[in-house]
């Protein structure tokens, strides 16, 4: 892209033909797979259909063709991309570090870290890294002047860290939008939130640091173990 030239928004057209692309992609994918795996194995078979379906059975994903057969419509982003030089015996070296964020739009996210000599492949290398890596969050509506018992927030109060940084993610009611940080925005749209607030602490200018805090951040909704009030609660429910 030259100076001064802005990019050019694509036609539905030309959407379409990119979604079908990468459609034929993720098919070809799968039919060239030959998994390694149990859990591989009844992915491919379609024995399992769904990703907590596949980590019910107790099992970790350790292929991204996993990821590919039961994500059908993933997101993927590049947030963060660096060059770096190294100086060796052979003279200046340069690598490439990609980071990947990956999603479902409802409630998985992962983030994945590649480095390689060339620029594609270090994406690709984060990208199957961010499949592997792929977290259940668990959405609810932890909002006191909500409680609607909608999927559209985070369930209760979660913090996450990297580095420096600490991101704190809030209940917030609907229609509130998320109160976030550019940097994290998409993170919690790649999970299906909707609305919530948040607390950042920490200095760093890092991309990278806030949104592998904020993945942090949302995985801890599904580690919180729940109290025994809420657990009797529960058995209430469902006795
Ligand atoms: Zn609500």
């Amino acid at each position: 892209m030259r100076k001064g030239e802005k990019e050019r928004e694509l036609t539905p057209e030309e959407l379409e033909r990119q979604a079908l692309r990468r459609e034929e992609d993720r098919q070809r994918a799968i039919s060239d797979w030959i998994p390694k795996t149990e859990g591989g194995r009844l992915v491919k078979a379609g024995q399992i259909v769904s990703l907590d379906d596949f980590f019910s059975r107790g099992f970790s994903i350790m292929e991204p063709q996993i990821v590919d057969a039961l994500v059908p419509n993933i997101k993927e982003k590049l947030v963060h991309f660096t060059k770096t030089a190294r100086i060796t015996r052979q003279g200046r070296s340069f690598s490439f570090r990609a980071s990947v964020l990956v999603g479902d739009g409802s409630s998985y996210i992962g983030l994945g870290i590649g480095s390689d000599r060339e620029r594609l492949p270090a994406i690709e290398k984060a990208t199957r890294q961010a499949k592997k890596a792929m977290k259940k969050v668990k959405r609810g509506c932890g909002s006191w002047e909500c409680r609607c018992k909608e999927p559209h927030s985070v369930p209760f109060e979660v913090e996450g860290n990297s580095s420096s940084i600490r991101v704190r993610l809030l209940p917030a009611p609907k229609g509130t939008g998320l109160v976030v940080g550019n940097h994290i925005k998409e993170v919690l749209m790649f999970a299906g939130v909707k609305d919530v607030w948040s607390k950042t602490k920490g200095r760093t200018s890092t991309t990278l640091d806030f949104v592998s805090a904020a993945v942090h951040a949302l995985a801890m909704t599904n580690k919180v173990r729940l109290s025994l009030e809420m657990q009797k609660k529960l058995e209430v429910r469902a006795g």
